[in-house]
């Protein structure tokens, strides 16, 4: 019989959401009168930005004609996205990010699961818990990890705590690590890194030659103007880290898909023959042979999100689910409840109080609010006690949900 690949076997069979799940339909089919706000998932509400739009539709009707039709494209991304990426997002931050070291991709899911394509399985991998989950999942279908073990963790990976007690900043570990997963702005608890926090990092992965794997798919929602979008506004960063980027929260793209990663040409692992191999071409083979690139449609409407129009319609939006965040996080904390994130993230991460675990305030929330969220608990064992409620949504389902929270 042939084998499947049994690594699959080992995850967690779908827990979060399915419950979340479970739990709203038995409340809805017990009263059908009542209608749920949902804050719990992590998909953007508002509409497409009409720059891109138009953009996506001049382009469309381009492919019609005979001279502007595009078949494959390059497998990295159209090369007036790239440079438009390199000048936008990192030249006007100062940092060294050259067009040819950006990947276009169909999202950040894929990109930050398919890197492990490049990276040896023998790799000490550490990942902060709780966790967006994607990170860890990846880890255990590539056969990187051990079993799960009662606390939900598995083994062989290092889960590095981020609670309140460290100021949701995970301390630099003791123990030798190949690969570490840092994810700012924060998903789920809303932390944001400074320069000095981002700075440990990388000089923790220079001296012990590891590889940091950075998600910035939240950048664009930092208010405060000091503080860094890219791991490479960090010197030494070119030399130990690789950035995901993604269109999907700031644009509205998480249904048209588009993201990029940034692989220095400056980056180099070892090779079981004890060479230096350069991670630039390693991801440059992998993407020409797995992958044959974005849409030419979809790369025309990322690129107007840099234009006039789009700026100013990316800033209205992320400024919206801003606004939101803010919103929330001020009612909260006028309900007497403590409250983390939501000043330069869309997500606002809740203590639970005392005496009422992540899953006894979910149900307190869908069943006295009608208040969908997600229990901290779904991301890793140390996010027991916190529960995370979600920005992106409209105006008015805000301000419902924290009147019918307050009311509690
Ligand atoms: C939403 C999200 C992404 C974006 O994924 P896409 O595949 O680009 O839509 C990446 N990382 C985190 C932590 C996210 O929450």
């Amino acid at each position: 019989m042939f084998q499947v690949n049994s690594n699959y076997l080992k995850l967690k069979a779908g827990y979060l959401f399915p419950e979340i799940s479970r739990r709203v339909n038995a409340f809805t089919s017990s009263h059908p009168n009542i209608s749920l706000i949902r804050l719990g998932i992590g998909d953007v509400t508002e509409p497409l930005p009409n720059a891109c739009r138009e953009a996506m539709k001049a382009a469309i009707d381009e492919m019609g004609t005979k001279d502007g039709f595009h078949g494959y494209g390059p497998e990295q991304g159209y090369s007036w996205l790239r440079e438009t990426i390199a000048k936008e997002d990192f030249h006007s931050r100062g940092c060294e990010v050259n067009a040819d070291e950006i990947f276009v991709s169909d999202g950040s899911k894929c990109d930050s699961s398919n890197i492990l394509d490049i990276l040896d399985r023998k790799n000490k991998i550490a990942v902060t818990d709780p966790v967006y989950p994607v990170y860890v999942d990846s880890n255990v279908m590539s056969g990187n990890t051990g079993e799960l073990d009662k606390l939900g963790q598995y083994g062989g990976l290092i889960y590095l705590p981020i609670t309140a007690d460290n100021g949701f900043e995970a301390k630099i570990p003791d123990e030798k690590v190949d690969l570490i997963y840092l994810c700012f702005p924060n998903n789920p608890t809303g932390a944001v890194a400074t320069k000095i926090q981002l700075k440990r990092w990388v000089d923790f992965a220079k001296r012990s030659n590891a590889l940091i794997l950075f998600d910035a798919a939240y950048e664009a929602f930092i208010q405060d103007k000091e503080l860094p979008h890219s791991i490479y506004e960090i010197e030494g960063a070119r030399e130990c880290a690789i950035e995901f980027r993604s269109f999907s929260k700031k644009a509205g793209f998480t249904g048209v898909r588009c993201a990029y990663t940034i692989v220095p040409k400056t980056l180099y692992g070892g090779s079981n023959a004890g060479n230096k191999v350069d991670l630039w071409g390693l991801w440059n083979r992998r993407q020409s042979t797995k992958f044959n690139g974005v849409n030419y449609i979809v790369q025309r409407g990322a690129e107007a999100v840099y234009s006039n129009e789009g700026k100013r319609e990316i800033a209205n939006l992320v400024g919206f689910y801003m606004e939101n965040a803010s919103i929330i996080r001020r009612e909260l904390l006028s309900a007497g409840l403590t409250v983390y994130g939501g000043e330069h993230a869309p997500y606002v991460w809740i203590k639970t109080p005392k005496g009422t675990d992540s899953w006894e305030f979910f149900d307190q929330l869908l069943q006295k609010a009608n208040v969908v969220g997600t229990p901290g608990s779904g991301f890793g064992s140390a996010g027991e006690g916190y529960f995370r409620l979600s920005a992106f949504n409209s105006r008015e389902n805000v301000l419902m949900a924290m009147k019918k929270i307050a009311s509690i």
